[in-house]
């Protein structure tokens, strides 16, 4: 099998095969699997186009996240506060 040669000289072929952006967003969200997730690095490694798109999803989610911060604050920022 030629699945773990490194050949990053050829870009034309790793970009007949873009990531999809469910599979970005589920990056982003920690919810890929740990397989899937070496196979997109290894994509994004070549590919600037899936980087940038990346990028997007990484500022939507961490959007969403503080958001979500704001509406229900995490248990663990309490007992940091060292109350007494
Ligand atoms: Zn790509």
């Amino acid at each position: 099998m030629d699945f773990k040669v490194r050949n990053r000289s050829l870009p034309s072929e790793m970009a007949t095969h873009h990531t999809a952006d469910d599979d970005l967003e589920a990056y982003s969200l920690g919810q890929l699997s740990p397989a899937a997730s070496a196979h997109l690095e290894e994509h994004l490694l070549g590919c600037t186009g899936c980087l940038d798109r990346l990028a997007g999803w990484d500022e939507y989610v961490g959007a969403m996240r503080g958001a979500c911060r704001l509406l229900r604050p995490s248990p663990r920022v309490r007992t940091a506060g060292g109350h007494q």
